[in-house]
């Protein structure tokens, strides 16, 4: 149903995972409990998606124990700094109602705020008091990655970036294998636009699988840690389905051909 992937910290995160970003609050504890019941452990939320007392809600209301579960929450670019980034993480742990979170991520870098060295020092210091277990990033690219490496000598265990087949994110990549960072991929199925794709419905008719599996297996081979969205249980079970079949290298080949350098979201160097 679910596998581990292993982190630089020594602790390992389950994969796939479920997001719930635009997941209204009040079917979020629904949708967290559906998720657990589905065979789920990985649960990707922030403080920015409005919805983390319905997250808390649902791992409260669920029969699976909290340690079996992975939870994920991130500071939003307005706070950014030391203080504002420690408040934020005991607002989010008071939101979500548990004691400690497994992994705390900085949203976005914020480059033109000039304070994601100083924020990263406070994910630090909640990770050594205990409130938080890991660390990581996401929408850092490759000189974010290298001023919080050097300044700190901590390196994030997962950088949380667009990766889809229309941003196959090759470099970024690259860099996270060199410095031993996770790539998590969000809009793993970037918005549906390759699901009619050639390569990708050539793969689904030889698989049985249906695009969206095609595309999470996809990114499971290329080794990424995926968090796809659904609100509904089919769909949900449709994207934990991914272990019964296997792409082929010209099948990997052919969906990263699909790469157009194309964002559904911000440009993380503008966005603030
Ligand atoms: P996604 O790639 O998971 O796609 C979600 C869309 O695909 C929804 O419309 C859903 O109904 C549809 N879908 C899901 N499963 C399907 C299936 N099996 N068949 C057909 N359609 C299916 O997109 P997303 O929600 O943008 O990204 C996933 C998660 O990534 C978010 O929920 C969030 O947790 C995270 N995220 C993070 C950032 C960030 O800045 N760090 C930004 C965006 C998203």
């Amino acid at each position: 149903m679910h596998q581990h992937l292993p982190l630089n910290d020594g602790h390992s995160i389950p994969q796939p995972g479920f997001g719930l970003w635009q997941v209204p609050q009040d079917h979020t504890a629904r949708v967290v409990r559906e998720g657990l019941a589905a065979g789920y452990r990985l649960i990707d939320g922030a403080a920015i998606y409005g919805n983390e007392s319905g997250l808390g809600e649902g791992l409260r209301t669920t029969d699976i124990p909290r340690d079996e579960i992975f939870v994920t929450t991130k500071v939003w670019n307005d706070h950014h700094g030391y203080d504002a980034a420690r408040r934020a993480a005991h607002e989010s742990l008071q939101r979500i109602g548990c004691g400690y979170l497994d992994c705390l991520l900085i949203h976005w870098p914020c480059p033109d705020h000039d304070r994601y060295v100083e924020t990263w020092k406070a994910l630090i210091a909640l990770r050594d008091e205990g409130l938080v277990r890991s660390i990581g990033v996401s929408n850092f690219m490759a000189p974010h990655l290298e001023r919080i490496i050097g300044e700190t000598g901590v390196t994030p265990v997962l950088n949380q970036i667009e990766l889809h087949p229309r941003l196959t994110q090759a470099d970024l990549r690259a860099l996270h294998a060199k410095l031993g960072i996770l790539t998590q991929s969000w809009t793993p199925l970037g918005q549906g636009k390759t699901f009619t794709a050639p390569a990708v419905q050539t793969a689904a008719a030889r698989t049985g699988k249906s695009p969206a599996q095609v595309i999470l297996r996809w990114h499971v081979q290329l080794g990424c840690s995926v968090i796809p969205r659904s609100t509904r249980a089919e769909g949900l079970a449709e994207n934990l389905s991914l272990w019964d079949f296997a792409l082929t290298e010209a099948e990997m080949a052919a969906i990263a051909a699909l790469d157009a350098g194309e964002r559904t979201g911000p440009d993380p160097l503008l966005f603030s």
